[in-house]
């Protein structure tokens, strides 16, 4: 596997194998990577002939009180868990390799409504963040395929609507989330839970799995969220939503909408969690 740190350098190593015919698939990361990272990877490796991963924690998507000077930073360990995942190349950006003019003055991409709701109301400006980096990315990979997790539901969405309104010519692909033996979904995150919390964590995947039965069973979504809020609170958290939307939009369901997705981000401590499962 490569370590590339220059775009310019990124540009001319793809672009010979763009040349060759080469299908390429991409992985954009934070780094820190954990087995739900390494099942992108290996989607990626499954679907192309040459796989590039990102590893970028990337400023314009925390908040001025968020996380970003603590971001569990490890490249040399990312670097072999994704050589032993079969990735070809590792690009490694500066943040001013990425950002020539400063990330506070870079341009920003917005994608209204999907921004807006949930993580984005929570966190103003996150997706915009999110849709300017990987754009950016996407610019200088061009990718044939892109693969995000289903873990991040709304920011697959958005990037799906990125894709396809500003139409990067790339297949966007969803892998599906990866979970400890208690079935808290795998994050970076998780690193920052002392063991109680990461025991009272669980709470957030058996409530999910509460919401999907109780919404089979045909009863309505409010009922449903207000149980959940309930069941997140007795377990120790502090949950910010539990709600059920549409899965194609994250507009609010009512019925006969199609397919539905159930949401839930809750806070343990200083540390918050997010996961979703599809109903
Ligand atoms: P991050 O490094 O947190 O920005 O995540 C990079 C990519 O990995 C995103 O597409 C995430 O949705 C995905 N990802 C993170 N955690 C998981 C997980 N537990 N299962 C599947 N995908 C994940």
């Amino acid at each position: 596997m490569q370590t590339v740190i220059r775009a310019a350098e990124l540009r001319s190593l793809l672009a010979a194998a763009r040349g060759a015919g080469r299908r390429i698939g991409f992985v954009p990361t934070m780094g820190n990577l954990h087995a739900g990272h390494q099942s992108l990877i290996s989607l990626a490796r499954e679907r192309s002939d040459l796989v590039v991963a990102s590893v970028f924690v990337n400023p314009t998507q925390f908040g001025p009180s968020e996380d970003f000077s603590r971001y569990p930073r490890t490249p040399e360990a990312d670097a072999a868990a994704l050589a032993a995942q079969g990735c070809d190349v590792m690009f490694l950006p500066a943040v001013d390799e990425l950002y020539p003019h400063g990330a506070e003055n870079a341009v920003r991409i917005h994608v209204p409504g999907l921004s807006e709701t949930l993580e984005g109301a929570i966190r103003p400006g996150h997706f915009d963040g999110v849709a300017t980096v990987c754009a950016a990315l996407f610019n200088l990979v061009q990718p044939d395929l892109a693969v995000f997790g289903q873990k991040d539901y709304q920011q697959l969405l958005v990037i799906r609507r990125l894709v396809a309104d500003l139409s990067f010519p790339i297949e966007v692909l969803a892998a599906p989330i990866v979970r400890e033996p208690s079935g808290l979904a795998m994050s970076s995150r998780n690193q920052y839970l002392d063991p109680d919390q990461r025991e009272r964590a669980a709470a957030i995947f058996a409530t999910l799995g509460w919401m999907r039965d109780e919404a089979q069973a045909g009863r309505a979504a409010a009922d449903i969220e207000q149980g959940a809020l309930l069941r997140l609170e007795s377990a120790g958290l502090r949950p910010d939503y539990a709600v059920i939307r549409r899965a194609d939009d994250l507009a609010e369901a009512g019925a006969g909408d199609g397919p539905r997705v159930a949401l839930v981000a809750a806070r343990l401590g200083s540390t918050r969690l997010i996961d979703n499962q599809l109903l």
